[in-house]
């Protein structure tokens, strides 16, 4: 069934930066496609969604999401397949998890056809802007926060709803070196960290210096209570393989519900792999590594899909894992996830949307 697609006024841009486009010197996040979208909300309702050129907005300084944090975002990516069509991957659940976010942070949901029509129209718009080589994509940033001013502490009245793309290149990203965290959280139960707010990022940076600073790539975040359970890793969700099982902590009120995460997860139960989701306390991990159990540990997130774990430091002492050529899992559900996205893959769970 054809539905209807909502109609956008569209502005297009009259200065490209197409052609300054440099694929073999790409930074991420830095370089931005042409069009944005761009969506009000007041007198309590979502106003007409607008595309126009990319470029600054203007704001109150009592923004109220520049004060009190009303802000959140998404992050996906449009892939280009070998024959050229543009697609999404699994775009319906970022929309959903937008709205969860959106919840939490008692600002106003998103319409379904304003998030999946205004996403697919600038995309379609901006297709060239999605580079066609093999791991390359156009990441796409979906954000919402409060644009009122106002100094109340209240929920505001007016938000933004924008969306604009910045192309990204082949993530191929050197196994890192993790530390697990016991002094800082990044989320609490009760807290928002199941939400993608800005403010759980504000605070994760600071931790993530100091870590970097003793010379690991990234965090392992434990509980806010104890500290003996393992949560995420720096801004992905973390898994192990533990003796041919594949562990990963449950969700919770403190962990974001990856859709890469799911994916993997998916993936394995296809591949009659077993799956645990579970608190996951951090002594078990290094007593597995003691009992030579521990095969594996990775990061899942859509930047990277598959973000490998080289060591893992746990009060000072330094946890080798394997090589990775002899990561059989998450190699195997990198390449899958990979196949599926530019269409060398069976897609049987319906995850690729396509654009144009
Ligand atoms: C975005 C995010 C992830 C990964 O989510 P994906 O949907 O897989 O990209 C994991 N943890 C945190 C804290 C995040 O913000």
């Amino acid at each position: 069934m054809q539905t209807e697609s909502i109609s956008i006024h569209t502005t297009v841009t009259t200065a490209s930066q197409l052609a300054d486009l440099d694929l073999e010197n790409l930074q991420f996040g830095k370089v931005f496609a042409d069009h944005m979208l761009e969506v009000d909300f007041k007198d309590g309702a979502w106003q007409q969604p607008r595309i126009l050129p990319y470029g600054p907005i203007e704001l109150s300084p009592a923004t109220a999401a520049l004060h009190y944090g009303q802000a959140m975002f998404e992050g996906m990516k449009a892939y280009k397949t070998p024959e050229g069509k543009v697609v999404l991957f699994r775009p319906q659940d970022n929309w959903a998890r937008m709205n969860k976010s959106a919840v939490r942070l008692c600002m106003p949901e998103i319409p379904e056809d304003i998030f999946m029509d205004g996403l697919k129209q600038l995309v379609a718009l901006d297709a060239d802007w999605v580079p066609q080589r093999p791991g390359y994509s156009l990441y796409i940033r979906p954000f919402m926060f409060g644009s009122e001013g106002l100094l109340g502490v209240r929920p505001a009245t007016e938000y933004k709803f924008i969306i604009f793309c910045s192309p990204a290149s082949g993530y191929y990203a050197e196994p890192v070196r993790v530390k697990i965290e016991e002094h800082y959280t990044r989320a609490v139960e009760g807290g928002f960290g199941f939400a993608k707010a800005a403010g759980n990022y504000g605070g994760s940076l600071l931790p993530a210096k100091l870590a970097h600073e003793e010379g690991y790539h990234q965090i392992i975040w434990t509980d806010g209570r104890e500290h003996n359970y393992i949560e995420e890793s720096g801004t992905m969700n973390v898994m192990f393989v533990i003796d041919g099982t594949l562990v990963t902590p449950a969700l919770s009120t403190s962990i974001l519900a990856g859709i890469t995460r799911d994916s993997v997860l998916q993936l394995a139960r296809d591949w009659g792999v077993p799956v645990e989701e579970r608190r996951i306390k951090v002594q078990e991990i290094a007593d597995a590594y003691k009992a030579g159990k521990l095969q594996d540990a990775f990061g899942t997130g859509t930047a990277a899909t598959i973000a490998h774990i080289k060591s893992i430091t746990f009060r000072g002492e330094e946890m080798m894992l394997p090589p990775v050529a002899d990561r059989t899992l998450s190699n195997k559900i990198a390449t899958e996830l990979d196949n599926i996205r530019y269409g060398l893959s069976p897609d049987p769970h319906g995850w690729v949307v396509p654009v144009v």
